[in-house]
């Protein structure tokens, strides 16, 4: 099974992360045919009907969100997230080391398509090399006429704000990067209002992330019929997946919407490494339910995956092999989430503090019998009462493997100590 490449399609060809070799793969025609050929309604409803589904975790519709901006009420703006920050998520990394301009063009058509004079990258603060590629591609783009005032004769000015974070997890949620580009500690808001009514600097305000804008200009070029037929009923065209852990060939791989999880695993991945056998697996980084090798032939795509028990989040495909503690993984996710916890609610600063502690005495080999209903408790408490996302999806991992792998949970409570631990160096 190969690849269905559609965004990486160019990569590796000459200077493409400079606007010269851009243009030689086509960059940049997809931009003028908007500008020239569509209105902003038109491009909207073009959008809509190719099905493309943000690739930032939600999987919203992107036409649809365009759509909920209110009409009339200007200035509005259109803000790129790449504070890709996920555990085991670097596809958006790979984008903006390869393909810059890509992303450039993207952000462009979508800020013609919404009426936005003035879009935002916030980007994350460790993306030291992507934030320079970044700032080259503008300032390219800006010199060639495709950023400024009336962008090559059309009427549409557009200029571009490119702005680093400062290592916060927490600004890759919506409302708390808008908080954080604001100048604010970077905090979660209410919703609603959502930020289409109310977001930065409270007018209208688009959201969208990097692999969702990067998409545009071939939805662009090719027509929303054309990306229509690729993927599922319900997800449509590709989506690059980053694949970490225990395989072969870890890296960014873009598939078919659909293509199933055994096909990225085994046939690109190159299959579990050591000729250990597959243990689990999460399909959308540190947050997602984890599945097992039952699994295997859940198709890549949004709904799929959540019927198979998980979602598909950032794309981030983590593989665990035989040898894997799931008491530790859960551990070292529940500490970073605690680490990451803006400490805005209780559920959420509380519950991942005590729910850390617990998982530690467990690995530790100090655990308590009940110790796995009592994490299933606190991760009832933290679940659907935490303020944002992240205190619900810090809980949504461990409750998974007590469900599966419960044994495993209550043997390093009678064993006093972990049972992977003395395995793990014996197969080093
Ligand atoms: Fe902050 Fe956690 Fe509450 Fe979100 S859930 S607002 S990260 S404390």
């Amino acid at each position: 099974m190969a690849e269905k490449k559609i965004l990486t399609k160019d990569f590796g060809a000459p200077g493409l992360a400079h606007l010269a070799g851009y243009e030689q793969t086509g960059g940049y025609q997809a931009y003028q045919k908007a500008l020239k050929e569509l209105q902003p309604d038109a491009l909207v409803e073009m959008v809509k009907k190719s099905g493309l589904r943000g690739r930032g975790g939600a999987g919203f519709g992107t036409g649809q969100k365009w759509s909920f901006l209110p009409k009339g009420v200007y200035p509005r703006y259109l803000v790129i997230n790449a504070d890709e920050s996920e555990p085991g998520c670097f596809k958006d990394r790979y984008l903006l080391e390869a393909s810059p301009h890509q992303v450039v063009e993207g952000l462009l058509i979508a800020a013609f398509a919404i009426g936005c004079n003035l879009a935002f990258i916030y980007i994350r603060g460790e993306y030291l090399p992507q934030h320079e590629a970044l700032e080259w591609a503008l300032a390219e783009a800006r010199q060639a006429g495709y950023i400024g005032k009336n962008v090559l004769g059309s009427g549409f000015d557009v200029d571009v704000i490119l702005h680093r974070g400062a290592g916060a997890y927490i600004c890759g949620e919506e409302t708390a990067l808008l908080t954080s580009l604001e100048g604010y500690r970077g905090e979660p808001r209410l919703k609603p209002p959502f930020p289409a009514i109310k977001g930065l600097y409270g007018k209208p305000t688009v959201v969208n992330n990097v692999e969702t804008v990067a998409t545009l200009p071939h939805i662009v070029s090719n027509g929303p019929d054309w990306f229509a037929t690729i993927g599922t009923e319900t997800g449509k065209g590709t989506r690059l997946w980053c694949m970490s852990g225990h395989v072969n060939r870890p890296g960014n791989y873009e598939m078919e919407m659909g293509a199933p999880i055994r096909e990225l695993i085994y046939d690109l991945g190159g299959g579990v490494w050591k000729n250990r056998k597959l243990k689990a697996f999460q399909p959308g980084g540190a947050s997602m339910m984890v599945l097992l090798p039952q699994h295997l032939d859940v198709g890549l795509d949004f709904d799929a995956i959540q019927k198979a028990g998980s979602l598909a989040g950032a794309g981030a495909m983590v593989v665990m092999d035989e040898t894997t503690c799931m008491v530790d993984m859960c551990r070292r996710y529940v500490e970073f989430f605690h680490h990451e916890s803006c400490g805005k609610c209780t559920p959420c600063r509380e519950g991942t503090f005590w729910m850390t502690n617990v998982l530690t005495r467990i690995e530790e080999g100090e655990g308590k019998a009940g110790d796995a209903d009592l994490l299933l408790e606190m991760g009832n408490n933290i679940d659907g009462r935490s303020f944002c996302p992240l205190g619900d999806a810090s809980t949504w991992f461990p409750r998974s493997c007590i469900k599966y792998f419960r044994d495993e949970f209550e043997q390093h409570v009678t064993e006093h100590a972990c049972p992977f631990r003395k395995e793990r160096v014996m197969v080093a």
